[in-house]
């Protein structure tokens, strides 16, 4: 019996799909229990402080002191996450996990000055339905520029892409130019990632052709999911990411074997 494919796509679902179709079957359609991710829930956190910094403060008031505020705040509203708590951190990891977060939040200051931010909104919930797809995604932040044009911005708290590896990363954040021009009337004219960590900012100026390319290439991963599930047909790739993959035993590209499909 066909796998039901998911309800909607979105930037993150696109890149499982592309790095390991096996992998997004076991995570995304069969939604296998997996543990939580120390990383993503930092991301949580930082992302929380960093919306909090931008929306709940006027320019001239968005200072390091202000975002340690919402720092604070965010991390008590996370002591009652299950996500969180799942980690089961000692008194000392969870010191040490709320620091690093803070100097991320403080690392944002050496990218971009907050006071001259004209956010639009924040974790702005976009989706649209794009021929057989619906497409749906989670900007960040969406500016405006002193031009008046938009300016899509994601906060990333992993390591920035080598240049080999950079293209592929903004792919995600042109799939925002894509829902932006779809729902807003007008693409970008810049996405930017914000990469926290080291900290380095990378942005692209999304043209016509770019976005009406990364509708093609959406649509063409759409199509792929959907003959996967009618095929049954979801082949593990392997590659230095399968290090982090939680799916491992089940793989046949390290010996496993994966559970049945859906059973009539
Ligand atoms: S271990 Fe690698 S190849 Fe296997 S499912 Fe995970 S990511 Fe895919």
């Amino acid at each position: 019996m066909p796998f039901a494919p998911p309800r909607s796509l979105s930037p993150s679902k696109v890149s499982a799909f592309t790095e390991c179709p096996l992998a997004f079957r076991l995570s995304v359609i069969d939604r296998l229990p997996e543990p939580p991710s120390g990383a993503a829930v930092k991301g949580t956190l930082v992302h929380a402080a960093l919306e909090g910094l931008i929306w709940n403060h006027r320019p001239g008031q968005r200072t390091r002191r202000a975002a340690d505020d919402e720092l604070e705040w965010a991390w008590r509203a996370m002591g009652s996450d299950p996500e969180f708590q799942g980690l089961a951190l000692s008194e000392t990891e969870a010191e040490a996990f709320k620091a690093d977060a803070k100097t991320l939040v403080h690392n944002y200051f050496d990218l971009e000055d907050p006071d001259g931010v004209d956010a639009v909104g924040v974790e702005l919930g976009l989706e649209v339905q794009i021929g057989p797809m619906r497409l749906r995604g989670i900007i960040d932040r969406l500016d405006r520029n002193a031009e008046g044009d938009l300016v899509v911005v994601d906060y990333k708290t992993g390591r920035a892409p080598s240049a080999r590896y950079e293209h592929s990363r903004l792919g995600g954040v042109h799939i925002y130019a894509l829902l932006c021009r779809e729902l807003l009337g007008r693409a970008p004219t810049e996405v930017r990632l914000l990469y926290l960590r080291d900290p380095v900012a990378i942005s692209a100026a999304p043209s016509a052709q770019t976005v009406r390319g990364q509708a093609g290439r959406t649509t063409a991963v759409w199509s792929a999911i959907e003959r996967a599930c009618s095929r049954e047909d979801f082949r593990p790739r392997r590659s230095p990411l399968c290090r982090f993959c939680n799916f491992q035993a089940m793989c046949p590209e390290f010996g496993g074997q994966p559970p049945p499909g859906p059973q009539v």
